[in-house]
């Protein structure tokens, strides 16, 4: 299927998709130092923009990494990157490398971080499993102690998810239960995870080794406003064995019901009733809600 070419925000210039290119000295590429963000459009407005830019900015100063604009030039160069793609739903991805450097770890000797930004779309589990529910599977593979490398800090380093994905894959399912080194419940290869049990919601702690989801606070907020008590807990597998209901949150993922974990049922076995209408707010709060991009 032939699609246009996307406009793309690099370095402060909108090129055309085939002009945007970065050197092969670039640490971000040598070495995975850099740090992202995946953010979404619904309806002609991003979704939590300030809160997504925020962390951009709290991974790039928790790595040393000097991002050569500032928060106003960010946004801005993120609403015209939408614009110029004429987007009105959409995902975007905004990358910070550490820059052109020599070919050792030294991150002083990158004089320069590169900024990119591309606006398009994501995909990441088929349709109708957003109705039937995912299977899921507990990896091996374990968070990294936040001593080791800070799970708050979205870095271009995501070999350690990769693997547990792989896992997944290899099980046949969409996703997993990724533990921490305590062999707790951290989140999923990409996502957050909650839980249902006798009208009560639960998920792990940020300190459980989480990211702290920007679609997490946004579903927390959504079901504060249900009436719904949440409990942000130290969880374990046998929680979510038990569990009534379970869903994951991401901002590619968005809401998404989980129906079985580690071959057995979760509740019934099928997208829990409070899950279907967590989902619905969700999508209310998403459309009507946002940074308006302007379109010329
Ligand atoms: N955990 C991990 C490891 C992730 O990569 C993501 C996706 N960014 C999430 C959780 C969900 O976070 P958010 O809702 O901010 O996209």
């Amino acid at each position: 299927m032939a699609t246009d070419p996307l406009i793309i925000y690099l370095d402060g210039k909108l090129v055309p998709e085939s002009e945007a290119k970065i050197s092969v000295f670039d640490h971000g590429l040598l070495y995975g130092d850099g740090c992202f963000e995946g953010i979404r459009i619904y309806n002609g407005r991003v979704f939590r923009l300030t809160e997504h830019l925020k962390r951009l900015y709290e991974s790039a100063r928790s790595i040393c990494l000097t991002i050569p604009i500032d928060f106003a030039e960010m946004e801005k160069a993120t609403l015209d990157t939408v614009a110029a793609n004429h987007l009105r739903d959409g995902y975007i991805r905004l990358v910070v490398t550490r820059g052109v450097g020599s070919l050792g770890l030294n991150p002083y000797q990158c004089p320069k971080a590169s900024v990119i930004i591309i606006a398009s779309g994501i995909t990441l589990y088929p349709k109708e499993k957003y109705e039937t529910g995912l299977n899921l599977i507990t990896c091996a593979t374990r968070r990294p102690a936040s001593a080791a490398l800070s799970p708050q800090v979205k870095s271009l380093n995501y070999l350690n998810n990769i693997m547990a994905k792989i896992e997944c894959i290899q099980a046949g399912c969409e996703e997993g239960i990724m533990l921490n080194e305590q062999g707790y419940v951290a989140e999923c290869t990409g996502d957050n995870v909650f839980i249902l049990k006798n009208g009560q919601i639960y998920t792990p702690t940020i300190a459980s080794g989480a990211l702290n989801g920007i679609t997490r606070m946004a579903v927390i907020e959504v079901m504060q406003e249900m009436g719904l008590a949440i409990h942000e807990v130290t969880m374990t597998r046998h929680d979510i064995y038990t569990a009534d209901e379970c869903f994951l949150t991401g901002t590619a993922a968005e809401v998404i019901p989980a129906v079985q974990y580690d071959r057995r049922p979760i509740g019934d076995g099928k997208p829990g009733r409070l899950t279907t209408q967590i989902i619905a707010n969700f999508k209310a709060l998403a459309n009507s809600t946002g940074t308006p991009v302007v379109y010329s």
